[in-house]
């Protein structure tokens, strides 16, 4: 067995300084970063705040009743969260996701997805406006959130078995809630969704093929997610594992599946299509996707930038630091011409390819001003 070792330490370090901006930068063409990696992907976190305790994510000993989250105060309001939205859409951002913490515990969430859904990229197009959830509130909200503009939902679900997944949420929160949530979502039209599973062996692997089997022929994307070591709470260790490769051959052996082409560059899921009889893949069963950031790193197309609650601008999900982007947003002279000049100028400074680096050379364990923040406070 391997030692664990969860930090008691506050998350949040000093922000990364600002780069200084050239005189007349050149802001017609999109920014490429160090690595010649285009930015299209912006997740934004609008709470740090969660109601399940995840263990893999925020597990109870460190996010007690004594954890300190971030005041209201110091949050991003919906009107500046739009503002700086609206400036990544001018450097080439065609996705946001919200994501948190749990999204759907920021009050009035409804209000900022309209803003959000009024954006337009240059040419006029509407963004792919999405939202990542546990789905404990999404019986109630589903139909509020697409009025609102949101047009899909990804649901976090670890598991079919109600004792399993009480467990793994640690609030003994009860599966069919979640899945009166799906259902709800669907019935609003917020699809195609997607289910998330993340597999932690010896925790919830028996439980991918109960998953496959209720979600194939629903048109829910089930995608299986590699435990990751984000953050530096969660006591992670590689034998908690299960391989993406491990988790198809499961899968093989009761439903045989193709592999399918990715559906768009920089998509993270790998994705394998149930077959018919004849061994090719058959839409009306669907497809299932695997995301195997451990043990297949896919930084070589990583297109996505993370803003946290509190307006820090995060390159990597395994970063340390960030930008601070409210300081400019609370700046009454900064212009939305130099707030896109400060984002481009940070893209074409970012070199992280932290999984890439961690195949390589083993993850990094680093503690204090060096460790990595939590995915709670930057967003998967
Ligand atoms: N609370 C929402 C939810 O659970 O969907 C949104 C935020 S949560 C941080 C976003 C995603 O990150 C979830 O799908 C969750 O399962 C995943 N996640 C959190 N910690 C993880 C870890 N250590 N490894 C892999 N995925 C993780
Ligand atoms: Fe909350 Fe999502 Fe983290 Fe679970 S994964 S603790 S639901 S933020
Ligand atoms: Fe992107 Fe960082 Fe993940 Fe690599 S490790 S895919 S750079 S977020």
């Amino acid at each position: 067995m391997s030692e664990r070792v969860i930090a008691l330490v506050d998350q949040r370090h000093p922000s990364l300084p600002l780069p200084a901006l050239p005189s007349g930068q050149d802001l017609s063409a999109l920014p490429l970063d160090g690595l010649r990696r285009p930015l299209t992907d912006l997740r934004i976190s609008v709470t740090d705040r969660c109601n399940f305790r995840c263990s893999y994510c925020m597990p109870k000993e460190v996010f007690d009743k004594d954890y300190a989250y971030l005041p209201h105060s110091q949050l991003l309001s919906f009107e500046e969260i739009t503002r700086i939205a609206g400036v990544f859409v001018g450097q080439g951002v065609r996705k946001i996701r919200l994501t948190g913490g749990e999204p759907l515990l920021r009050k009035n969430i409804e209000i900022l997805i309209e803003q959000l859904a009024a954006l337009r990229t240059p040419d006029g197009q509407p963004l792919d406006l999405t939202l990542t959830t546990n789905g404990s509130l999404l019986a109630r909200k589903a139909q509020s959130l697409k009025n609102a503009g949101l047009q899909r939902v990804t649901v976090s679900l670890d598991g079919l078995d109600d004792t399993v997944f009480r467990r793994m949420n640690d609030v003994d929160f009860p599966v069919a809630d979640v899945l009166e949530g799906i259902a709800a979502a669907q019935a609003a039209g917020l699809g195609p969704i997607k289910v998330n599973m993340v597999v932690k062996r010896g925790t919830n692997e028996h439980e991918i093929l109960p998953m496959a089997r209720h979600f194939r022929g629903t048109g829910i994307v089930l995608r299986f997610i590699e435990y990751m070591d984000v953050g530096a709470t969660n006591g992670w260790c590689m034998d908690e594992v299960l391989p993406s490769a491990d988790v198809i051959r499961r899968l093989q052996t009761e439903l045989p599946l193709v592999q399918l082409d990715p559906s768009a560059p920089g998509e993270t899921a790998e994705r394998w299509g149930y077959a018919n009889a004849k061994g090719q893949h058959d839409p009306a069963l669907g497809e299932v996707g695997v995301i195997s950031s451990v043990t297949q790193a896919f930084c070589g197309d990583c297109n996505r930038a993370r803003l946290s609650t509190e307006g820090r601008l995060y390159l990597c999900l395994f970063a340390s630091q960030g930008y601070d982007l409210r300081q400019l947003l609370r700046d009454p002279a900064q212009t939305d011409t130099q707030l896109a000049a400060t984002v481009h100028a940070i893209w074409r400074g970012r070199t992280d390819q932290y999984s890439r680096l961690r195949s390589l050379h083993g993850p990094d364990t680093a503690s204090g001003p060096g460790r990595r923040v939590e995915m709670s406070y930057i967003g998967g």
